[in-house]
């Protein structure tokens, strides 16, 4: 590992943006590097070939995806609830169940996917129902750990709404686990944060985790 995290120790030679080859041991800036021509690199450190015909526009396709795939960095809370919140006197539960969900691990950037299930009940303010998956996008469009995920949503929802209680829950698939290395293909991770009521009420987590907790996942 760097000391900076932005240069990188050439190991060997490599082909920089300009198709000038760099002498051995020399440090590579590679923050000058374009996002396709690292991707055009990664290709050929992975044994391939990237001139070959069905790979020519594959590191341009590669830098949008990600590119799109991470769009969460760029977007906030605020703009993805803007005027969504209502004064409202309701004060039961209000869950949002099965909101899909994609994201990325950050330890092997490899897809995580799944669902949230998304609870509060109101304190004087309810959000609109169809604001609550835009919260899910905002965080699940970067690259996570599902922990992490978990809380962030619940946070998000807790200060947009100030509620009197939040409970997320977010079961997902990793294909670090189901793709490589263990190979657990059926093991799914489930995560959960409780806030207010959700956490001092058992009978609110109970209720709560009894109605997201569905004996089938993803149908
Ligand atoms: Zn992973």
């Amino acid at each position: 590992m760097n000391d900076d995290g932005l240069k990188l120790e050439a190991r060997e030679p490599s082909v920089s943006a300009g198709g000038e080859r760099e002498p051995e041991g020399t440090r590579t800036h590679l923050s000058d590097v374009s996002f396709e021509a690292l991707i055009e690199e990664q290709l050929r450190r992975m044994g391939e070939n990237p001139d070959r015909p069905g790979l020519e526009r594959t590191p341009k396709r590669v830098a949008e995806s990600l590119r799109w795939l991470t769009r969460g960095y760029n977007a906030s809370v605020q703009e993805a609830i803007g005027d969504g919140v209502f004064e409202e006197k309701h004060d039961s539960m209000v869950l949002v169940k099965d909101i899909e969900l994609y994201s990325m691990c950050e330890h092997h950037l490899l897809p995580f996917f799944g669902k949230a299930h998304i609870a509060y009940i109101p304190d004087g303010k309810i959000v609109g129902l169809s604001k609550v998956p835009r919260l899910v996008e905002i965080f699940a469009r970067r690259l996570q750990v599902q922990e992490r995920l978990t809380e962030q949503i619940a946070s998000a929802l807790e200060e947009a709404v100030e509620p009197r209680g939040v409970g997320v829950v977010v079961e997902a698939y990793h294909l670090c686990m189901m793709m490589r290395g263990v190979e657990k293909q059926n093991s799914k991770t489930i995560t959960s944060a409780v806030r207010g009521l959700f956490r001092s009420d058992p009978r609110t987590r109970e209720e709560f985790l009894r109605l997201v907790l569905s004996p089938q996942f993803i149908s």
